[in-house]
């Protein structure tokens, strides 16, 4: 079979591989769609750290193929999602039922070999059932639905709330249309590219606002802004410096700052410690996607969760290093490869 191979920084590479075999508690999926991430980027500039050699693609779905020994609960046939992230279950946190905070967490497509592939191999308890008649496309938007809903989790949005979601990539659609599901009545978010201004106000933003086109303090919490004041809750989903230093700024009295986006390790920012403490803001970090998978699953199911619209372009497996390897094309929100 193909994969997509990490052997070193800079080095991926379609590869012809021996098709795995599922060992006790695993599954042989055959690979559909599997999303390429701005980490996978990260992983081949050696900006995040990977176990190469290994198969990367840590956003996919697929159906199950074969079973190991002693697998329950899923069939030959099932389409599935994965959640990556595989616990120890031992160490203190995962005792602490805190898993994605695991000592030696393993994810697949970073430590062990993922879905840029036509088959890869899963423990069952990673796999999330999804229905027959799903398109792929959209099954392989479940895993990083899920890290915004740990996300909108620890923001504990209340109906009626404010919200201001910065950073209009997936991540940024996918936490607008989140909030508005946990009951938020405004939803403001900040992008720089029209395009995706309009599409948050189609996927359900009430407001939206170019940060380059003025201050975007100003602009939201400033006296005749659109919050004046702050919002309930701030987002940030664009993970550059800026955005994480205007965000407390953007929370009212008592707000709450949810960081979900990916810093390089050095970079620090500034905050005003006594402006926190007066304010009593809450800052918050939102690391993967601890026991939401499932209802990531359900949501895309549903449809509840639009993702049509964040499909940028659908790419081959022979495509996917190429891809990887350059930067993503502006106004790129997905790119998904369907080994074919
Ligand atoms: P992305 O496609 O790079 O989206 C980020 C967007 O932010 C960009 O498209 C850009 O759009 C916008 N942006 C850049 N500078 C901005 C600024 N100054 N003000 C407002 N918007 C700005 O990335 P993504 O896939 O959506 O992921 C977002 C972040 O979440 C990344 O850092 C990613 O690593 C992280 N992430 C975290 C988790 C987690 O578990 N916490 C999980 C998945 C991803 P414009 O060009 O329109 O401004
Ligand atoms: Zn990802």
């Amino acid at each position: 079979m193909r994969a997509v191979r990490f052997n070193a920084v800079g080095r991926l590479a379609l590869e012809e591989v021996g098709r795995p075999e599922p060992g006790p508690g695993e599954v042989l999926v055959r690979v559909e769609a599997a999303g390429i991430c701005g980490t996978d980027r990260h992983i081949f500039a050696g900006e995040f750290s990977a176990k190469p050699p290994v198969t990367l693609g840590h956003e996919f779905c697929g159906i199950v193929e074969a079973l190991g020994d002693s697998v329950s609960g899923l069939s030959l046939g099932d389409r599935i999602t994965v959640d990556p992230n595989i616990a120890c279950g031992r160490c203190a946190m995962c005792r602490a039922g805190r898993v994605n905070l695991c000592e030696s967490l393993v994810a697949i497509g970073i430590h062990r070999d993922g879905g840029f592939a036509d088959y890869a191999v899963v423990p069952q308890g990673q796999a999330f059932r999804l229905p027959e008649n799903l398109d792929p496309l959209h099954g392989a938007f479940c895993e990083p639905l899920a890290c915004c809903i740990h996300g909108v989790d620890m923001a504990a949005i209340k109906p009626g709330q404010s919200v201001v979601v910065l950073g209009g990539g997936v991540i940024g659609m996918l936490v607008v249309q989140l909030a508005k599901l946990a009951g938020a009545d405004r939803v403001a978010l900040s992008t720089r590219q029209a395009a995706k201004r309009r599409l948050a106000e189609e996927l359900g933003a009430t407001d939206t606002i170019d940060p380059s086109a003025g201050n975007v303090i100003a602009a939201i919490s400033g006296a005749s802004g659109l919050l004046p004041g702050g919002a309930d809750v701030v987002i940030e989903c664009a993970g550059v410096p800026e955005t994480v230093s205007q965000a407390p700024w953007l929370a009212r009295r008592g707000g709450t700052v949810v960081i979900l986006g990916v810093l390089a390790p050095d970079v620090r920012v500034e905050i005003s410690p006594f402006d926190v403490l007066l304010r009593e803001l809450k800052i918050l970090g939102s690391f993967v996607n601890p026991f939401t998978q499932g209802r990531s699953a359900e949501l895309i199911s549903s449809g509840a969760v639009t993702v049509e619209t964040l499909i940028s372009r659908r790419v081959r497996l022979s495509e996917a290093a190429g891809i990887i390897a350059a930067p993503a094309p502006s106004g790129e929100i997905r790119a998904i490869v369907v080994p074919d």
